[in-house]
């Protein structure tokens, strides 16, 4: 690590030490280190191959039985269900004990930080989770792990077995709406902390990303660990570049 990532994580780590109330956003970079891909890294999904970007799109999955098929083969052999947390998921985990995580806010529809050990009502999944599927048609939900079994078994497109609508993993595509009352939660936490922490996250995603000008405007420092410049950076008291498993248990004193 370079002197200048050195006193970048010392600076931050004394903010932390400091805070009382802090909210963390987290984006894809937090699990790149647990093998799950992000997608506008250097070696991103889209970065690498720009189209899949359209197929991650509700339009396109709700009308074209071909894409839905593509989807479910890419999740049936998908290892993302069985990554583990890594010790950037495990470094916040300390916050928690230390009973200053006010609202840990994630991008990420991987569950890792639950599985890490964060309190679920600690966490907003503001983009969903992979791990269940929803009914397009009649709002069921069940676990993922029983609909890919029914692809591993030979079907393409796996119905609702309820109503017999489309299927979809439970998370927020392109061209979907958020949940409301989540998006406003995470609204309410950035005005509420008195530290925000944003973490593997381009902050190119929007509504979420605006979080973080909001807790600035309310008063909050802002803290930006990314392998890559932000257009937020500017905000940030301290930037730390660097690996996030790597830096992020200093910065939280894990
Ligand atoms: P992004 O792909 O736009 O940006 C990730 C950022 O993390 C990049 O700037 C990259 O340089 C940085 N990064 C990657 N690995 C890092 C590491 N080890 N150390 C430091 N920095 C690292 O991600 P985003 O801002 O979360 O937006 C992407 C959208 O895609 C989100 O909405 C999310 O829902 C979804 N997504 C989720 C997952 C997941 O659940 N794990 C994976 C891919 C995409």
């Amino acid at each position: 690590m370079s002197d200048d990532v050195e006193a970048a994580i010392e600076r931050a780590a004394a903010l932390v030490k400091k805070a009382q109330r802090v909210v963390v956003l987290t984006g894809a970079g937090i699990s790149t280190e647990s093998g799950i891909p992000d997608f506008r890294g250097p070696q991103g999904v889209w970065t690498k191959n720009p189209e899949a970007e359209k197929l991650s799109t509700l339009q396109h999955y709700m009308g074209d039985p071909e894409v839905r098929k593509r989807s479910w083969k890419k999740r049936a052999s998908s290892r993302a269900l069985a990554a583990e947390p890594n010790a950037g998921h495990r470094a916040l985990l300390g916050l928690e004990r230390q009973g200053k995580l006010h609202t840990l806010i994630t991008q990420n529809i991987d569950g890792l930080h639950q599985r890490a050990g964060t309190s679920g009502e600690r966490v907003v999944e503001i983009h969903g989770t992979m791990r269940e599927v929803v009914c397009m048609a009649c709002g069921e939900r069940a676990p993922m792990e029983r609909a890919l079994e029914r692809v591993r078994a030979g079907e393409e497109d796996p119905p609702c077995r309820s109503c017999g609508g489309i299927l979809k993993s439970a998370t927020i595509s392109f061209g979907q709406s958020l949940v409301m009352e989540d998006l406003a939660r995470s609204e309410r936490a950035a005005q509420e902390c008195d530290l925000m922490l944003a973490v593997g996250t381009s902050l190119a995603v929007y509504p979420i990303a605006a979080v973080v000008p909001l807790a600035a405007r309310a008063g909050a420092s802002i803290i930006i660990v990314n392998g890559e410049p932000t257009e937020m950076d500017p905000l940030a008291a301290v930037v730390v570049r660097g690996r996030i498993g790597e830096s992020l248990p200093r910065i939280v004193g894990a």
